[in-house]
């Protein structure tokens, strides 16, 4: 009997259900039911071919295990799991899935053909996966149906799994995948699981799909990042320019872009270049019908930067550092977030210099890299790639890039992996991966040599013996899409952002409405000081509750003023962990809080 009308029959007259019961048998919206349906069609369909396989061709089958141990199956009959029972009633129980022939195979799908099987547990990596990827759909079974999320992606990582929702206004019911799979057996081999909630500094407009806005909030964060950078860039003698977004497409066929990359670009067509051209038309007015493109990157106008007069030997390198909007034209359907956006900013730089300065240049990429992700508390993972089939230039141009690409890697310190034949066609690159606090891993940082550019807006100084030669390119990033890097922050730090890019840094409390005035004060000269200040003047609540509020924002510090405060002009400082910091002179706590800011510590509330 179903259990609905079970719990019916069973109900008592005079006592009211309790909505979250009833709550387990409500309906699920018409296209997860169609969903379910369609799959159980499906399943059924498979169930049938099995059965009629496996009375077609009933022979045995012979199965090769680790260590030469040989098993007879049925084809289209035993499954691994049947197996592995088999073998021990340990193994039957912690196995996760199977590899067969090397491909991944769920332990209740039978056996086709003689085979090399091997089983998966939970001490391989490859078992790992699996065991994440099946805990990412318990996940996002409880979130479509308790949450009424819309699924996105959910892979496994490292350390763990995730998932990404769109939590739209829908009600929704039992889980489907298309998956790639294997899945463990049941669900019960899998523990708790916790969601992250995320902070709205940022928000999508459907007008401007792709694109996200910064509210005042999260425009603060940006611009600590952005000017952490920038104070790099003052160290390391990097320029910072300005450079259109619409170009021609001119420049785009000569910097190849026209060619290789046009689908991802947004092109323009100026007002009234549909007009036939009349026979007055001079050679201006033909010139404003070109058409034009969004700028995906900022590297030709470097070039036409560097090109536009002659170059001397002393001026190289040549650093120049851009964080112009680009436009890419990525597919509707892989928009994700802050992590990818139509619309976004690079901390980008291009590097122009001789090849005797190609290593010194190159560590210093790596060690900008290193001291940018130490602030921001990730760890990386480093990956050197180098030439593809179909590479464009000199061999020998190449060969001794690579080396001296690797050479850098060596004196770096750090580990790193060779990706070979996975450079770009124009160059050998270092790829970074980072971690985020969850081990998730994120591309954002990279360092490209690039050999063809220069050739092609024929780039030239002139060298030490007064003769033109060819300058080398580095493309550079450290973060990447400024946007993609908060949102990996926003997701790494839970809402508890460190003090220097916190966007809620401190309160000030006042006890009483007497003391509102001094609060103002106090919060006046806060701000006054570059610091992130609110008043909480709502005398409505208790102070207990008021102080409980603010930690629960995760503003970093509350300051409470009360009359003994007022009359000595201090404050009285919390943090949000709830830990008691005393009484402060006021100026003396608002110089504490602008060095601690101004040194981007990780933990400001612990070493105030
Ligand atoms: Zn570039």
């Amino acid at each position: 009997m179903a259990l609905y009308q079970r719990w019916r029959r069973l109900r008592l007259q005079g006592l009211q259900a309790c909505r979250l019961h009833t709550a387990v048998v409500s309906t699920p919206p018409r296209r997860l039911a169609e969903r379910l349906g369609l799959f159980e069609e499906l399943w059924a369909a498979q169930v049938k071919r099995l059965a009629s396989m496996a009375q077609k061709e009933p022979r045995t089958i012979k199965i090769s295990l680790p260590g030469d141990q040989k098993i007879d199956a049925v084809a289209w009959n035993t499954t691994p799991y049947q197996l592995a029972r088999q073998i021990s009633s340990t193994l039957a129980d912690t196995a996760v899935a199977a590899q067969v022939n090397g491909e991944p195979y769920d332990l209740e799908r039978p056996l086709e053909t003689d085979s090399d099987l091997r089983f998966l547990t939970f001490d391989s990596p490859e078992g790992k996966a699996v065991f994440w990827h099946s805990s990412t759909h318990v996940l996002g079974a409880a979130a479509e149906q308790f949450l009424g999320a819309v699924l996105c992606r959910g892979p496994s990582t490292e350390y763990g799994f995730y998932h990404d929702f769109f939590l739209g206004k829908e009600r929704c019911g039992t889980l489907v995948d298309l998956c790639q799979g294997p899945h463990l057996r049941h669900t019960g081999q899998i523990g708790g699981l916790k969601l992250l909630s995320e902070q709205e500094l940022f928000f999508f407009h459907e007008l401007s799909p792709g694109s996200c806005f910064f509210l005042p909030r999260g425009t603060r964060v940006y611009n600590a990042l952005v000017a952490f950078i920038r104070a790099e860039y003052a160290r390391r003698g990097f320029s910072e320019v300005k450079t259109p977004t619409l170009f021609s497409t001119k420049l785009w066929e000569q910097s190849g872009h026209w060619e290789h990359y046009q689908e991802d670009m947004f092109a323009v067509q100026p007002p009234g270049s549909d007009r036939p051209p009349s026979s007055q038309s001079d050679d201006s007015t033909r010139h404003i019908t070109d058409t034009l493109a969004l700028k995906p990157m900022n590297c030709p106008a470097h070039c036409l930067m560097f090109a536009h007069r002659p170059r001397s030997w002393r001026e190289l390198p040549l650093r120049l550092a851009d964080f112009g909007a680009l436009h890419r034209a990525e597919a509707s359907g892989s928009l994700r977030g802050l992590t990818r956006l139509r619309c976004f900013q690079q901390d980008d730089a291009h590097i122009f210099c001789t090849t005797d300065q190609l290593e010194a240049e190159i560590q210093s990429c790596l060690d900008f890299l290193r001291s940018v992700y130490a602030v921001l508390g990730f760890s990386f993972r480093l990956a050197l790639s180098t030439r593809p089939s179909g590479f464009l230039g000199d061999p020998c141009l190449w060969d001794q890039a690579e080396q001296v690409l690797k050479q850098a890697l060596k004196e770096f310190g750090e580990p790193w992996d060779l990706n070979s034949g996975d450079g770009a066609f124009y160059g050998p690159k270092i790829d970074v991966h980072l971690h985020d606090a969850l081990g998730r891993p994120h591309q954002c940082g990279t360092i490209q040599l690039d050999f063809q550019l220069p050739l092609r807006f024929d780039l030239q100084y002139k060298g030490q013996a007064g003769a033109l030669e060819r300058p080398v390119l580095i493309h550079r990033a450290v973060l990447g899409s400024v946007e993609r890097l908060l949102g990996v922050l926003a997701e790494s730090c839970g809402g508890k952002w460190p003090l220097w890019l916190s966007p809620f840094q401190v309160v000030v409390i006042p006890v009483g409405t007497e003391q509102e005035e001094y609060a103002r004060e106090a919060q006046q000269s806060l701000q006054a000081a570059g610091l992130v200040s609110d008043l909480d003047a709502d005398s409505g609540l208790t102070l207990s509750r008021r102080i409980r509020q603010a930690q629960l924002a995760h503003y970093n510090f509350q300051f409470v003023v009360g009359q003994k405060e007022q009359s000595k002009r201090t404050v009285n400082i919390r943090t949000r962990d709830n830990r008691r910091l005393g009484e402060w002179d006021l100026p003396e706590a608002v110089q504490r809080l602008v060095e601690l800011q101004n040194t981007r510590v990780p933990n400001a509330e612990e070493i105030f």
